[in-house]
Formats: structure tokens, C-alpha cells, sequence
């Protein structure tokens, strides 16, 4: 096949490396063979790429990043340097996307022309990288100084209709690109003819009225998380020398800070992360040719804060949702919830009024179940308990049509119990949405005994319809992410009892990176909640220890954020927690009740408790077959737990520490006060002790287990 086709004199190069014509070593290659055949070829005097399928380009490849194809030639900074240099014109005809590399790729050709819908953004910043192929030289040449430093350090993807009038585009069509493209390729050949060079990116000036301040003022303006900020630090520096130095200077200057990034620890962890959501929307065992079921129409059952919450996430996916709950008054409730949260949503900016209005109109309600028999998918969030599970699911069975996914959204109960209700076990699922609903990233898809492979692969194709991040979980008492969390809180606690305040503990893993401390969230989740919690555990296994100055807060009224009061104080109008000195007292109180000396506990000994607690607990979760894989749980975590993405999640964490360092510092926790049964707390799972004696990886492990 020859590398590219002629058509009336111009040369028509085909990105084709489904599904998303990454810039993998063999693109490279192609790209690099087909340009210079085209620039030897008399027949062609201008050259169009353009992608085959449904994009562009999506940029580079991640996957080659640590492989010796990664570094093998071509590059993409010099060959994008070969097609810039082109005495023929180039023009860039773009479609579907054009992310990262992708877009400089077609920053380095002579003009562009985009499909309106075509999305474009340098996202790199999100992996904690740059764009290391002229992105910071080229583009703000292009689209000026202000816009690019927004487009690259935000990392933001944008329509290409939406940056028409940016100068990053030649034309933006709904029409027929390529030919497009063809007119504006003969276009340049004409001008070619007449003496004039084609107009090179690297050319044109890069300026602006107080540059270097600008940058200043973006630079002071970076939010700086742990570990995070590098990336757009190191973005805003390429820019500066974009305006500052010359391009070949400029493109020197990417090109060091693009290596330290690459070889960065933050990069590492982000791209694990990344790769590491790729791989959880893979269910290992599902036979070959599993089509998921369509779901069309959605009811919820239970209009409280998850259900309404569900609601509006089908709502925002414009899927049609019925809402049922038990009586008026409740029904009313729910959907003044949501009609408010349209509301607010408007008043802030970020939906249109017509947008709010359809989407509220998508959602109805009923007292009744006669409306579910017209369900694809039904979604039950009522209260926790099972026996109320029970009279819904039976009222499920009975009114359900044939096929229909009756889903649930149990935190802790066991989807097996549920699913004997019905009559129809491998049609029920678990939906573990997080709360916020439409706001949290993560959706953990319980996996029954009985649940059908076609069942499954539904729910995954609905995850990714709704943007959530899905996560098959195992049958357990609070699936992955729970069960890991009431480790880490027991330790939290625990540590209050030996010496630690709450606000330490949060600053300690606040620092270290996660989102929210133990105490902060409990707060927000509400004290009384958690302490139904451990009250239902402890009846079920009475070897559990928490501190008991959790009850103490919580039976002074202290619930939460929701009462003004829990760990911390909320004072009217401030938005910081503060501590709060009765809480102080109790857990000093509590802590001579327990008979403890209280003493000074560092940073390191919190940050290890609550993350090798996290840690533990995962690795029994892989040993249980609970997880299919570690990265899945390094995904729950980082999606939906506020663990830091650049440190890729729990079990990454701990391969990285090393688990000889990991089982060691257990062994050292293990010997902590006798009433805490640390030295059971603390034994270290089976399979971690294992892996550390023989060196095998995670990911070996894993390879192992799915042949
Ligand atoms: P909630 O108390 O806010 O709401 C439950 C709703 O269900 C109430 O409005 C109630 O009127 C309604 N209801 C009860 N019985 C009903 C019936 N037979 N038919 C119709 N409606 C009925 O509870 P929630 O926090 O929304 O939790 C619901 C479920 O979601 C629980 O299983 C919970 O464990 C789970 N969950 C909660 C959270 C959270 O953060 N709140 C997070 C994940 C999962």
C-alpha cells in the first residue's frame, strides 16, 4: 500500500493506528517515511494529514513511555521540526480529536483545518507532564501569549468551534474537512508560486504588553498541592521562554524541562494512575463477544440524598429517570432537592436556564411502582437496612420487566442477600455511587455471585455513558473502598487515644496529600452516621476496636458539619474548621480512662498509620479475589477517596516504599497498646508478606492470576 494518495497534486498522508491514532514509534515512523516521500515525489506540491477513523490524532503514546520505543527515532519534536520545515505547504485536516501531541502535530503544519467538533486542548499538565513537541513554542504564536498559558497550564480539552476566532485555525467547518483542506492546499501552492514560503509557526513573533508580568502573576496564582505543581510550573517557565528567548532557544528550554518531568516521580505516579483507569474498565473474565444491554429508561427508588443525587446524574446523561418514593410528602421532598440544585447550578454560571429546564424535565416522579415496568434499568437507594431492601426488591421482582438490571446502592449490605429477594439473581447488580452523586468520579459495580456477565459489561457501559469512573468490586461488608476506609479510621481514632489532636492528624495526611483528612471528612459524612457504623460492627465482630471518644463527640450532639459542631466547630460565616477545645478535653479525658500517657506522635507515624492501615487491608482484598487487580483499587482510592493521583494510589504507594519496608513497619505498629489489639490489627496480609519475600511485583501477580 502506498504511504499516502495524490489527488489533483496534493499528497494526502493518513494518520491510521485505531483507535486513536497515538503517536506510538510505528505512527512516528509512517508519518516520517510518508513525509519524505512526499516531499521527493514531482507529482505532489502540497501535503495533507489528516486521521483515519474517529480522530486526529490523541496525542502521544503513553503506554511506550518506559519502553525502549520510546525513545527511538523519530521523535516527534524533530519530525514535527521536518514537517514545519517543508517547502511545500502542509495542512492539517482535523476531526474527532486533536489532544497533545496530536495538536502539535498540526501546530507544526502551515495552516489548519478543523471540524467545529473536533476536540483540541494540550492536556499533558493532567500527567504532570508539558507538551514536550513544540506545544509550548508553537501555540502561543498562534493564539498569543494569554491564551496559551491558560490552554496548557489548565490542561483544559475545548471545541474547536469554540477557539474559531483564537488564529489557531485556518477554518473551522461543519462541513467536509478534507475538501476543505484540498481547497485550501491549492490555495497555498498558488502562493508558493508566487515566491512566498509557506508560513511557518516558528516564524511568527511571540509577544505581549507585559509578558514576563503576566506570567508572574500566573505563576503566583498556581494552586500548589503536594507533589502536583511542577507541571505547570515548569509549562508557565517554557512559555516565558517562548517570549524571551528565540524559538530554537525556547524549544531547547521544553525540551530539558520535558525530560526532568518524564523521569519525575510525579509522572510516574500520575501516569500509573492514568493507565490505571484504562485498565479497570477491563472485567478480566467476561466471555468473549458480551454485549451490554440497553438502557434507556432509568427508575430510582428512594429520593433521599443518593437518590435524588442519581437521578440528576441520568438527568445530566439525558436519560429519562422516574423517581419513586414512599409517600407525597418525601416525593415532593426529593424533587424540590433537585429542582434546586438546577437552580443553583444556573445562578452560579454553569448551566444555562434551558438546559436546567430540560433536564429537570427528564425527571418524574411516583408513589407508586406501576412506572418501573417500562424500566431498563432500575436503581434502588433506599435506607440501609435489609429488611427494607427486602420489601423493595420483591416489589421489584414482581412489577420489573424481563431483563431489566435491578441495581443496588448498598454501601455495606450483601448483594448476594439482595439478589435473593428476586427471582432473578443475575440480573442484579450493585451501583456504589459516592455523595455527592453527580459530582464524585467514582461508581464501584458490585459484582454478585449470580450477577450475569451481560450485567456487567451493561454497567461499565453506563459508567462511561454517565463520566463516572467504574471499579468492579467483589461481594464484601463495604466492597473495596469502605471496607479500606474503616481501617483508616479506626486508626485515626486510635491515635487520638495515644496523643494526636484531630487537627493534626488532617494537617499530617493533609500535607502528605490526601484531599481531606479522617476527621474533616467524618464531619462532613456525619458523626452519627459512622457511629451506626461501628455500632453494627462491633455486633458483628467484637475483636474491632475504635476509640471510644467517637461516641463521646458524637453523643454530645457533636454530628458534623450538618450541626455546627463535631470534631471541629463551624462558626457562622467562617469557612475553616476550627478546633474545638471541649473536643480536646474529651479525648484527653478519654485517653486516662484507657490508662495511655498521652504522648507526641509525629507526621511520619500518623501518615504510616492511616496509609499502611489502607495498604493492608488492599492487599487482603486482592488475596479475596475482591478486587480483580491492584491498580483497581489504587482507582477507588484516587477517584474516590481524595488519595493523591500523583502518588497512583494505595497499593502503588506501597510497591514504591518497598514491602519489606512495609511489612517491617507493621511488624513495629504491631507491638502498640494491648487494649487496641494492634498485634491482630496490624498482622500483615498473607499475599503482602508473600510478594515481599519474593520480590514479585503487583503487576506480576496480577499477570499470574488471570492466566
Ligand atoms: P436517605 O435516608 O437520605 O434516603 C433514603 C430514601 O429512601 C428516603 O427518602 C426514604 O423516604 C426512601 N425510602 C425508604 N423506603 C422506601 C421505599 N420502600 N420505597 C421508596 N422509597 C423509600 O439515605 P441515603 O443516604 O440516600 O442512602 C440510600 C442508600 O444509599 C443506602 O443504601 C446507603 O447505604 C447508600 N449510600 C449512601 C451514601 C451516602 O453518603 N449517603 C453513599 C453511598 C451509598
Amino acid at each position: 500500500m502506498s504511504l499516502y494518495q495524490v489527488n489533483d497534486g496534493v499528497a494526502i498522508i493518513t494518520l491510521d493506528r485505531p483507535p486513536l491514532n497515538t503517536q506510538g514509534l510505528p505512527l512516528r515512523r509512517y508519518l516520517d517515511d510518508a513525509l519524505r516521500a512526499s516531499l521527493n515525489d514531482l507529482n505532489v506540491s502540497a501535503i495533507i494529514i489528516t486521521g483515519a477513523g474517529r480522530c486526529f490524532s490523541g496525542g502521544g503514546d503513553i503506554t511506550e513511555f518506559n519502553l525502549p520505543a520510546g525513545t527511538q527515532e523519530p521523535q516527534a519534536p524533530a519530525l514535527f521540526e521536518r514537517i514545519e520545515a517543508s517547502s511545500k505547504p502542509v495542512v492539517a485536516a482535523m476531526h474527532g480529536m486533536a489532544l497533545g501531541g496530536g495538536l502539535e502535530l498540526a501546530l507544526a503544519c502551515h495552516a489548519r483545518v478543523a471540524h467545529a467538533a473536533t476536540q483540541v486542548g494540550l492536556p499533558e499538565v493532567h500527567l504532570g507532564l508539558l507538551p514536550g513537541a513544540g506545544g509550548t513554542q508553537r501555540l502561543p504564536r498562534l493564539v498569543g501569549v494569554e491564551k496559551a498559558v491558560n490552554m496548557i497550564v489548565k490542561g483544559d480539552v475545548h471545541s474547536a468551534a469554540s477557539l474559531s476566532d483564537s488564529g489557531l485555525f485556518d477554518q473551522v467547518t461543519e462541513g467536509d474537512v478534507l475538501g476543505e483542506a484540498m481547497t485550501l492546499a491549492r490555495k497555498l501552492v498558488a502562493e508558493v508560486s508566487e515566491n512566498k514560503s509557506p508560513r511557518r509557526t516558528s516564524s511568527l513573533p511571540c509577544t505581549m504588553d507585559n509578558a514576563q508580568a503576566f506570567i508572574a502573576f500566573a505563576r503566583s496564582t498556581l494552586k500548589t498541592p503536594v507533589g502536583a505543581s511542577t507541571a505547570a510550573q515548569a509549562c508557565l517557565d517554557c512559555i516565558e521562554a517562548a517570549v524571551c528567548l528565540s524559538f530554537a532557544q525556547g524549544m531547547a528550554c521544553e525540551s530539558e524541562k520535558f525530560r526532568n518531568l518524564a523521569t519525575s516521580s510525579q509522572f510516574a505516579g500520575l501516569r500509573h494512575a492514568f493507565l490505571a483507569q484504562r485498565a479497570a474498565a477491563n472485567v478480566l473474565d467476561l466471555p468473549d463477544g458480551t454485549t451490554a444491554r440497553k438502557l434507556k429508561r432509568v427508575a430510582v427508588i428512594g429520593g433521599g440524598t443518593m437518590g435524588s443525587g442519581i437521578a440528576i446524574t441520568f438527568a445530566n446523561a439525558q436519560l429519562p429517570v422516574l423517581l419513586i418514593e414512599r409517600e407525597q410528602a418525601a416525593l415532593d421532598r426529593a424533587l424540590k432537592t433537585i429542582r434546586e440544585h438546577y437552580e443553583q447550578s444556573v445562578q452560579r454560571g454553569k448551566l444555562s436556564s434551558a438546559t436546567a429546564t430540560a433536564r429537570i424535565a427528564l425527571i418524574s416522579g411516583e408513589t407508586n411502582y406501576a412506572g418501573v415496568a417500562e424500566a431498563d434499568l432500575v436503581i434502588e437507594a433506599v435506607f440501609e437496612d435489609l429488611e427494607v431492601k427486602r420489601e423493595v426488591f420483591q416489589r421489584l421482582d414482581a412489577v420489573a420487566k424481563p431483563g431489566a438490571i435491578l441495581a443496588s446502592n448498598t454501601s455495606m449490605l450483601d448483594l448476594d442477600s439482595i439478589a435473593a429477594f428476586t427471582s432473578r439473581p443475575q440480573d442484579v447488580v450493585g451501583l456504589h455511587f459516592f455523595s455527592p452523586a453527580p459530582v464524585m468520579k467514582l461508581l464501584e459495580v458490585v459484582r454478585g455471585a449470580q450477577t450475569a456477565p451481560d450485567v456487567l459489561a451493561s454497567a461499565l457501559a453506563l459508567a462511561k455513558k454517565i463520566g463516572k469512573t467504574a471499579v468492579v468490586s467483589g461481594v464484601c461488608e463495604g466492597f473495596i473502598g469502605n471496607r479500606m476506609i474503616e481501617a483508616y479510621l479506626m486508626q485515626a481514632g486510635l491515635l487520638l487515644d495515644e496523643g494526636a489532636l484531630p487537627h493534626q492528624v488532617d494537617q499530617a495526611i493533609e500535607h502528605w496529600g490526601m484531599a481531606m483528612g479522617p476527621f474533616r471528612m467524618s464531619d462532613m459524612a456525619g458523626n452519627d452516621v459512622g457511629a451506626k457504623i461501628r455500632a453494627a460492627r462491633i455486633e458483628r465482630d467484637p475483636s474491632r476496636v475504635y476509640s471510644g471518644v467517637s461516641d463521646v463527640i458524637n453523643s454530645m450532639g457533636r454530628h458534623g458539619q450538618k450541626t455546627g459542631r463535631g470534631w471541629y466547630d463551624y462558626h457562622p460565616g467562617e469557612r475553616k474548621p476550627a478546633p474545638s477545645p471541649e473536643v480536646q478535653s474529651a479525648i484527653i479525658a478519654h485517653s486516662a480512662k484507657v490508662g495511655l500517657q498521652r504522648r507526641e506522635i509525629g507526621y511520619e507515624e500518623i501518615v504510616d498509620r492511616l496509609v499502611l492501615a489502607l495498604v493492608n487491608e488492599g492487599f487482603k482484598l486482592l488475596e479475596e479475589g475482591i478486587a480483580q487487580r491492584a491498580s483497581d483499587i489504587d482507582v477507588v482510592y484516587t477517584a474516590g477517596y481524595g488519595f493523591p493521583l500523583w502518588r497512583g494510589g494505595p497499593m502503588r504507594y506501597a510497591e514504591q516504599r518497598g514491602l519489606s519496608d512495609v511489612v517491617a513497619t507493621l511488624a513495629r505498629f504491631s507491638t502498640g497498646p494491648t487494649y487496641q489489639h494492634a498485634e491482630i490489627f496490624w498482622r500483615p496480609a498473607p499475599l503482602l508478606c508473600r510478594l515481599a519475600k519474593s520480590g514479585e511485583s503487583l503487576a506480576q501477580f496480577n499477570l499470574k492470576e488471570t492466566q
